[in-house]
């Protein structure tokens, strides 16, 4: 076989294999896609499941600390943030926990679509540009190291990490998993928080004064307070949390506490 026969054995094999890993079809509703079609974020999405993600963003009024969508009353903080302290400055997120969203995160964390961590960063970065949030570094909600092997990766991190190239900030690993927990999902607001105390530690002292902390779902906010806490004893002075969706009015109702797509670090 010549030099050069060999050469483009080598270079088919690594384009199938690239093709396979980005089919270029609509990651949502599986349209082809191609050059002459504008797409989505990062290439996965086509045209039209770009604009309904759009509809379906999180628009105010909602809670100016944790981003709890409020109904229009003038009022800017939620119950739960008007009389308790909250650890972060605000938390934001792209949009609830429904319809194409909750699909495109299901495909992402479930279905071992870690490619999607590109178009979800983006929609986190809108975020990060629509709120104004400044920040100098990015972290991630870190997982157990059981859940890590079951899994394969940690969705936060990939998220950080794609984030992190959108906005030109350094990423780091900052909180540890300093114990397994059960999953949160059975569990009620309460025993979320007491299940959660004390089961994540530092990664050594702050590297900066602000950092953003990455999650992929906000669902009682149990997770992002007590990582946002542990941060805050590290020495970072501000918190700022995003996640690409949030549970809706998780406290409404026991039945909708157990959602089975939630499985918190
Ligand atoms: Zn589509
Ligand atoms: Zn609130």
């Amino acid at each position: 076989m010549g030099l050069a026969t060999l050469r483009r054995l080598v270079q088919e094999t690594l384009s199938g294999a690239l093709g396979l890993l980005y089919p270029p079809e609509c990651a949502l509703c599986g349209r082809p896609l191609n050059d002459d079609l504008p797409q989505g974020p990062s290439g996965f999405l086509c045209e039209g499941c770009q604009q309904e993600l759009g509809r379906e963003r999180l628009k105010p009024p909602y809670c100016v600390r944790c981003g709890e969508p409020l109904p229009p009353s003038g009022i800017d903080l939620c119950r739960g943030c008007a009389l308790g302290r909250v650890p972060f400055e605000r938390a934001r997120s792209y949009g609830l926990y429904e319809g194409r969203l909750a699909r495109l995160v299901r495909l992402f964390k479930y279905h071992k679509e870690p490619a999607l961590a590109g178009a979800l960063s983006s929609l986190l970065a809108e975020v990060v540009a629509r709120e104004g949030l400044e920040f100098e570094g990015i972290t991630y909600v870190p997982l157990g190291r059981r859940r890590l092997r079951e899994r394969g990766f940690n969705p936060a991190e990939r998220l950080a990490r794609a984030l992190g190239k959108l906005c030109g900030k350094p990423v780091f690993p900052a909180l540890r998993k300093a114990r397994e927990t059960v999953p949160q999902e059975a569990l009620s607001r309460r025993e979320r928080l007491l299940n959660l105390r004390g089961s994540f530690a530092p990664l050594g002292r702050a590297r900066c004064e602000s950092v953003l902390l990455v999650d992929d779902v906000y669902t009682t906010g149990a997770t992002v307070r007590e990582c946002a806490s542990v941060l805050r004893e590290a020495g970072y002075e501000r918190v700022f949390v995003v996640t690409v969706a949030r549970t809706p009015h998780p406290r409404s109702s026991p039945a909708e506490r157990g959602s089975p797509e939630e499985v918190e670090a």
